[in-house]
């Protein structure tokens, strides 16, 4: 006997490797959260909607559509959500993707896109960054053939840091057929801090096919209870929330996804402590000598190949847990900045061993 065969292709789905948890006494630089303790009107928030935790929530998320509406100035019919970003891709691949159909994506990025592609039964083409962790647009464009329908933008890329710019992402519009669905995820925007930045909104407000992606996990600091949405043109929209898993996103998540939305400018003071931590700490990485792509998000890139293994082990006997990627290297968010000052610490003493 045994038990009935699944799709064959899972066979090929990448297991997701979460960040690890902290030990007692250690930081957890490994997920990408933000590492301030949710705001009390959130908390109260979330409490107070706990009390009907014996009723299904709204099925259509009335009230949470309507406050990203108008954080985000658009229409309502624009928006979906999901159990955070990544449940909205799954929806969307679900929605656009026949078996075998491809989807382009950059390599190495977030690493739930080829798990979600497989998951779809689509297939994933991966076009290699540039040697400075950049998107390849140009190979991206290339990598479009009559079966893609969905080309995946993450900005800042997810690991490595880099975003692109506005005037990038316009032009490589310009080179996809109007057919193809462009996602830009932008998971990060909120610590972006450079010139020409991307505006994902104006491009959706111009371009049918574009989709934009966000989250309240990281800068609204609700990872835990996941909550993610898009924007894009309403048909696409529609098609969208039309494979969204029923009550997918819990009563809870709602009321707390509004009450972070109200205590935005409080959350963006967060935002904003973070990104000059992550740039004190590049300024401080480049200092000693490595070579780290420009960091647009919580986040920084060390590139460091057959060594990942070996700085993640040195980094938790230091008290930081990282995310290493066998083989490529070894990502780290930015922290408390005792956290990043560890890391500051571990970054020197490993460069000069290993040197
Ligand atoms: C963290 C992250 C997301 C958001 O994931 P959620 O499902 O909303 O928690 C999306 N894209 C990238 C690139 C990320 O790093």
């Amino acid at each position: 006997m045994s038990a009935p065969k699944p799709r064959a292709n899972l066979a090929d789905v990448p297991a997701y490797v979460p960040g690890k948890p902290s030990q007692p006494g250690s930081f957890k630089l490994s997920s990408n959260e933000n590492p301030h303790p949710p705001l009390p009107e959130m908390v109260a928030a979330a409490v107070a909607a706990i009390e009907s935790m014996n009723r299904y929530p709204d099925m259509g998320a009335t009230a949470m559509y309507q406050a990203l509406a108008e954080y985000l100035d658009v229409e309502v019919d624009r928006l979906a959500s999901g159990t955070g970003s990544v449940g909205v891709l799954y929806h969307l691949l679900q929605a656009f993707c026949d078996p075998g159909d491809e989807v382009v994506y950059a390599w190495r990025s977030f690493e739930a896109y080829p798990i979600a592609a497989t998951v779809s039964a689509a297939t994933s083409v991966q076009v290699p960054l540039t040697p400075e962790g950049g998107h390849d647009f140009a190979a991206m464009a290339a990598a479009v053939t009559e079966r893609t329908k969905v080309v995946l933008v993450c900005t800042p890329n997810n690991p490595t840091g880099n975003a692109v710019t506005h005037t990038q992402v316009a032009e490589f519009l310009t080179q996809v057929p109007e057919h193809v669905v462009v996602v830009l995820d932008e998971a990060y925007r909120e610590f972006v801090r450079m010139d020409d930045p991307l505006d994902a909104l104006a491009l959706a407000a111009t371009h049918d096919n574009v989709v934009v992606m966000r989250t309240l996990a990281k800068a609204y600091g609700l990872a835990g209870l996941r909550v993610g949405y898009m924007v894009a043109h309403p048909d696409v929209a529609a098609a969208v929330r039309a494979c969204a898993l029923p009550f997918g996103v819990s009563h809870v998540a709602q009321v707390a996804a509004i009450a972070a939305l109200n205590a935005a400018p409080e959350l963006m003071r967060q935002v904003d402590a973070i990104a000059a931590e992550r740039d004190r700490v590049l300024v401080a990485l480049r200092e000693q000598g490595w070579q780290v792509p420009p960091a647009q998000g919580n986040f920084v890139w060390f590139g460091i190949g057959d060594q990942a293994m070996e700085f993640a082990a040195a980094a938790e006997a230091a008290g930081i847990v990282v995310r290493p990627f066998a083989g490529d290297g070894v990502r780290v968010s930015i922290g408390e900045p005792e956290a990043n000052d560890r890391l500051l610490r571990l970054a020197a003493g490993f460069r000069e061993a290993s040197l």
